[in-house]
């Protein structure tokens, strides 16, 4: 199915096979739908700007979708917006983490999710990711959860304590199924204590209710009272809202596997009886040298930190890409320098096929080692997302010097369809990228520094410059700054 380079039936291409978490292998990709596929992603918790951790997995995300698209499938990608009730514990105790972002920054929650969700957006632009089909905010669906709350309520999967409504999950045969029933894993009360009363420790809760005198910035009225809903009752309602009952894909991060998709699956199943996803997948974590990365560790990495030290964006989609989306990534500075370089490279090369590059010039021998070079190209993405072979199979055909430019800027754009490193753009001017402000402003209180002899604070900026990878010397047109 699908149209292939330059518009050719792909008739007899390899299928595109997909790991799938539920029962951990790949198989073919077969739509509910020939031709169309629905694919639901967990969204950000807008408390905070994401951090590249979190940036990994939409980037693995947007991979899968624009494989889809290149395979010829018609997406429907709806991504929520997490803007209640994700608890700062995965034992539904601790704070709603959007009450802690108000807290912090001395603002109500309503100003808090509108200025992070605008600043995920931004980030995601910057990545070249494609915006969902659909966003959808929780704080815009309360009836929807309200109303599966309801139904599983009815069916007797849901009973009340006098903090909230909770899920019953040894009344479903088939919870941790995805999980592959780690008990261990699925312990919420391993490591905090389970909400009093559960019982069981995985059961869950789909709504919470706001303690009498309190009074919450973010509750509704409910059949069981003045509240709000749980975490993972957002996805199920709304996925089955925008995708119906049973769709094709649901993806995020393998932290989701034990907890969130896990009971997304049981409120799903238990209120309509049906399959819920046909498709799981799930993206490894990128990893700092030492341990795991996180929001609440308080130490995170944004987008603009990388920016802010020079790179482009687009270099740290390259870096992702370098990895497959099921093997850790580990983060590291090097790395990083790497990849800006590599795109670079294949970006000079794309430009040094120049101008009127668009015909595919030369014999047919030309044409034939264009179709095999898109040929591996798509056996690498539909091996399950094998993206870093893919990338490989470019730089082959960018190196190959018996395929003319206008060819290959033709592949190679084509490729960009799934690798969204934007190979059409105009190369940047400088190899290192522009300077920060930040950098500038910090070179010139140095400079001000030793115009006033104060060496002390002169020699305390310079080091604060090399800290963050810039130096700066003294030249006879004044300073000038370089990155290490
Ligand atoms: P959150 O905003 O915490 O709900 O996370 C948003 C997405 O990022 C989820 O799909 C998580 O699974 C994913 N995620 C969280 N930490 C990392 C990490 N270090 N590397 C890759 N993905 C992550
Ligand atoms: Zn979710």
């Amino acid at each position: 199915m699908g149209s292939g380079v330059g518009g050719k039936d792909r008739a007899g291409s390899p299928a595109l096979a997909l790991f799938n978490t539920m029962g951990r292998k790949k198989e073919p990709f077969v739509p509910l739908e020939p031709g169309r596929a629905g694919m639901y992603t967990c969204g950000p918790t807008v408390y905070n700007y994401a951090h590249i951790g979190n940036l990994r997995t939409y980037i693995f995300e947007d991979i899968l979708r624009r494989t889809l698209e290149y395979n010829g499938f018609k997406v429907t990608h709806v991504m929520n917006i997490t803007d209640v009730g994700h608890l700062t514990s995965d034992a539904d105790t601790g704070e709603d983490k959007m009450e802690e972002g108000a807290r912090r920054e001395g603002k109500s929650i309503w100003e808090i999710a509108a200025f992070y969700t605008e600043a995920f957006r931004r980030d995601i632009a910057r990545l070249n990711i494609l915006p969902p089909t659909i966003w959808c905010e929780a704080t815009k669906h309360i009836p929807e959860q309200i109303e599966l709350v309801r139904r599983l309520e009815e069916k007797g999967y849901a009973y009340l304590l006098p903090d909230g409504v909770y899920f019953d999950t040894s009344k479903f045969p088939d919870y941790g199924k995805l999980a592959m029933l780690d008990i261990e894993g699925l312990m919420a009360g391993a490591r905090v204590r389970p909400a009093e009363g559960k019982r069981s420790p995985t059961d869950f809760a789909l709504w919470k209710l706001t303690p009498p005198g309190v009074k919450r910035q973010m509750e509704w009225d409910s059949p069981w009272g003045r509240g709000f809903p749980g975490w993972h009752i957002e996805c199920s309602a709304m996925a089955m809202k925008y995708l119906g009952e049973t769709f094709d894909i649901h993806a995020g991060g393998v932290d989701h596997i034990n907890v969130h998709h896990t009971n997304e699956i049981a409120q799903a199943e238990c209120a309509t009886g049906k399959r819920f996803v046909r498709y799981w997948l799930h993206g490894e974590f990128l990893v700092m040298e030492k341990d795991k990365m996180s929001k609440s560790a308080g130490n995170f990495i944004t987008l603009q930190t990388l920016v802010d030290r020079g790179f482009d964006p687009l270099d740290y989609r390259y870096l992702c890409l370098t990895a497959h989306y099921r093997s850790q990534l580990v983060f590291r500075r090097e790395s990083l320098d790497a990849a800006r370089s590599a795109r670079r490279s294949l970006l000079e090369r794309i430009h040094a096929h120049g101008a009127g590059a668009g015909a595919a010039g030369g014999s047919a021998g030309v044409a034939k080692a264009c179709e095999r070079y898109a040929a591996r190209f798509l056996e690498a993405i539909n091996d399950d997302l094998n993206v870093p072979a893919a990338l490989a199979v470019a730089w082959e055909l960018a190196r190959d010097s018996s395929v003319p430019a206008g060819g290959k800027k033709r592949v190679l754009l084509d490729f960009d369809r799934v690798f969204g490193l934007r190979l059409d753009a105009p190369l940047p001017a400088d190899p290192n990228g522009e300077i920060p402000d930040e950098v500038k402003a910090l070179a010139a209180r140095r400079e001000e520094a030793r115009k006033a002899k104060n060496w002390k604070e002169a020699d305390a900026l310079r080091e604060a410059l090399g800290k963050i990878g810039y130096r700066v010397e003294d030249t006879p047109d004044g300073p000038r700054i370089f990155r290490v």
